[in-house]
């Protein structure tokens, strides 16, 4: 097969995104990747608003993905969405858009899981083989490697991601929000002081470590020093675990993927963790970190090459609560 495109909609809660890739000899090229993210007034995310600003945004974040990939509607081979797991509405609004472009244009619609959809871009793009993957974003911190013909998660947070520990420090300590590139620029004058360290088996626990220097900064300690600390600390853990799993599955490369994927230390830990034990790291570029249209096109693609849940348009349905372990992926090698 080659040429083929794929249009899919990217939607499980504040991104409606909508990205077109083509199937080329040379691998998945990527043709568009167009976005519109839902704001609110007050912040967080509230359902029925966010339904509405997806429905409301649909069909320019389209016209605009398909004039930046210069193509017309006729090319499109196939319809790709997200189905899980997410934020009900904002998947009910991509899963009718979804259906309606099947039904118009009178192509396949494939289901594809948004977790699994961030790991495949960041092979691809990476140009990984079978890596470890590394994914920290605000609310996700999870270790996942390629076993068995499926992604397993073989650690992830006991509690918050990583991110939203940083954040809500950072709150506390007035350095707005996201806080993690702020907490970076601070950490670089700052020295030690001793923080929970948690990690249990191959999980890991940031809440503790948020609340210990929420504690110490209301006991006058230096909001530099803090910084430093909590990035040592919980980018030390996540080192711990990722090399645990690098030897236990028996790989040679990791990947990071997700917003914090941005922390020059957090990459450096890691790199200096993997060439010690002769593995290689790659830190997907952020572009492809967010959630976006391109990720979950590149993963529909490879699922339609496979004939992995192709969808009947009249009775496919969303899947909130769908686990990563729970679909076949087998063009990895392990
Ligand atoms: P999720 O997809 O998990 O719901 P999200 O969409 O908010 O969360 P991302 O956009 O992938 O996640 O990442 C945002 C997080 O990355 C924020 O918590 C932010 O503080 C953190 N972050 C961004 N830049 C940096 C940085 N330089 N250092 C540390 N953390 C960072």
């Amino acid at each position: 097969m080659s040429n083929e495109i794929c249009l899919a909609i990217e939607c499980t809660a504040h991104t409606l995104g909508i990205g077109m890739v083509k199937d080329t000899k040379k691998g998945i090229e990527i043709l568009s990747n167009e976005k519109d993210m839902y704001v609110s007034e007050k912040g967080g995310m509230i359902p029925n608003e966010l339904r509405e600003h997806h429905r409301k945004v649909r069909d320019s974040v389209y016209e605009g993905s398909l004039k930046a990939a210069g193509i017309k509607e006729k090319d499109i081979s196939l319809i790709a969405f997200s189905q899980g797991p997410g934020m009900a509405p904002a998947l009910l609004a991509g899963l009718e858009f979804a259906k309606s472009l099947s039904v118009k244009l009178n192509k396949p619609l494939i289901g594809v899981n948004h977790l699994a959809a961030h790991l495949e871009i960041g092979r691809q793009i990476t140009k990984t083989k079978d890596p470890i993957y590394v994914f920290v974003s605000g609310a996700n911190t999870q270790i996942i490697a390629h076993e068995g013909g499926r992604f397993r998660v073989f650690g992830e947070t006991m509690d918050i991601g990583m991110g939203n520990a940083l954040d809500k420090f950072g709150r506390l300590a007035g350095l707005g929000f996201p806080a993690g590139p702020k907490i970076e620029e601070l950490a670089k004058n700052g020295k030690y002081i001793e923080l929970p360290y948690v990690v249990k088996g191959m999980d890991v626990g940031f809440s503790g470590i948020a609340t210990k220097a929420e504690q110490l900064l209301k006991k006058g300690a230096k909001v530099e020093d803090l910084c430093f600390s909590l990035q040592e600390t919980c980018f030390a853990m996540v080192a711990e675990v990722t090399e645990r799993a690098l030897a236990h599955c028996g790989k040679e490369e990791v990947i990071l993927i997700g917003g914090v994927a941005a922390n020059k230390r957090f990459c450096e830990m890691l790199d200096i963790m993997c060439k010690s034990r002769g593995c290689r790291f790659f830190p997907v570029p952020l572009q492809y970190c967010g959630d976006n249209g391109a990720m979950i096109a590149m993963l529909g693609l490879m699922q339609y090459r496979y004939s992995i849940n192709t969808l009947n348009a009249k009775n496919a349905d969303i899947n909130p609560n769908w686990r990563i372990d729970d679909m076949e992926v087998p063009w990895i090698k392990g």
